[in-house]
């Protein structure tokens, strides 16, 4: 099977999206299944790795890592049933490969990360649009803009079928009757509106998403035309028809930062990470995602300070001060911890050069 230039796996049917097993499935059994996407993905379609290689190649990596980077870190443990890990097997992507491999680059004329809403928000979710273009300059260290929104559908393509479906009814929830094809708004929206200056052109809506054979997505993206389109609206507690709980706000945020740093970092040519506990993990649900840090571990961290030529402390400093300004106090704390590691492994690397 030729590679799919769609990472469909990932945005979609990876991490985020969590696909539900088909209607008819959920109908036959009465409830709602939750089922890992059949992945059309590349990586997948690369024979699965030697167990005993597959741990050498970590155990190699691993001692790499100077102990002071390593700190504040998790080793990525064996999988639990159902977890991505024990239900793909990818292979390691260490700085070397990834140094071979990474494709797109920011240039001094394409180097913005563009974020294009896609029909209505209210004023909380453009408040989490604001804060995600504030957090993509924060994380990738690039230039970041959101674009004037969209109308969405799109004139004309209001009964598009190749667009809109309607949910059976049964599965609708409450305000939700009909799903977006996210493959027809990367071939047919974002693609002919990519902006001259995007390194990156993401598609953020607060409408419900799906792929062909599969009950919902939590977005889609395309690697080498440098699109993407996210919905944000299954991080809210309103479209479960839960009420609101305290933290629910700081959750949603965190969800759609999470879903920024990782399909970005994709788009830059990062694989999923099986090293650490590490935002870059791939994700076979939201209760997996959830439970994934938001940051990434120094394995591809590095990759993004070769590939964007990114400033580490900078970086961290940025941050940092985002965090605390949206009441993130565990990544704030943890990321004032980071810094100051860094700038340990930093004179640990200065005083060798020199020796
Ligand atoms: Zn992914
Ligand atoms: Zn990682």
């Amino acid at each position: 099977m030729p590679p799919s230039p769609l990472e469909r796996k990932h945005s979609f049917k990876d991490r985020i999206l969590t696909c539900v097993a088909g209607f008819g499935a959920a109908l036959v059994l009465g409830v709602v299944i939750f089922s890992v996407a059949k992945s059309r993905g590349e990586e997948n379609a690369a024979p699965l790795p030697d167990p005993a290689a597959f741990q050498k190649e970590k155990e190699r990596v691993y001692a790499t890592i100077v102990p002071d980077d390593e700190a504040g870190f998790v080793r990525k443990p064996s999988p639990k049933a159902g977890e991505w890990l024990a239900t793909y097997n990818e292979p390691p992507q260490a700085l070397e490969k990834y140094k071979q491999q990474a494709k797109v680059k920011p240039t001094k004329d394409r180097r913005t990360i563009v974020l294009q809403p896609l029909g209505a928000f209210n004023d909380e979710q453009k408040k989490v649009l604001e804060a995600m273009k504030d957090y993509a300059e924060a994380f990738f260290q690039l230039p970041a803009r959101i674009e004037e929104p969209m109308a969405f559908p799109p004139k004309g393509m209001e009964e598009d079928d190749a667009l809109v479906r309607m949910i059976p009814i049964g599965h609708r929830r409450a305000g939700y009757d009909r799903q977006y094809n996210a493959d027809t708004i990367l071939e047919k929206v974002l693609k002919k509106n990519l902006p001259k200056d995007a390194v990156v052109y993401l598609g953020i809506t607060m409408q419900d998403l799906y792929v062909e054979q599969l009950n919902y997505v939590f977005g889609l993206g395309s690697f080498d035309k440098r699109v993407g389109v996210y919905s944000l609206v299954r991080y809210f507690p309103e479209f479960w028809g839960n009420e609101r709980k305290d933290g629910d706000d700081v959750l949603a945020l965190t969800r759609a930062c999470k879903v920024l740093n990782h399909e970005t970092g994709h788009m830059f040519g990062l694989k999923h990470c099986i090293f650490y506990k590490c935002s870059m993990n791939g994700s076979n649900s939201l209760a997996e995602t959830d439970a994934e840090p938001l940051h990434y571990c120094p394995v591809c961290h590095r990759k993004l300070m070769w590939g964007l030529e990114l400033d580490t402390v900078k970086c961290y400093e940025d941050l940092g001060a985002f965090y605390a300004q949206h009441g993130m106090k565990e990544e704030a704390a943890w990321t004032k911890d980071r810094l100051e590691r860094w700038k340990k492994v930093l004179a640990t690397e200065a005083a060798k050069k020199d020796e």
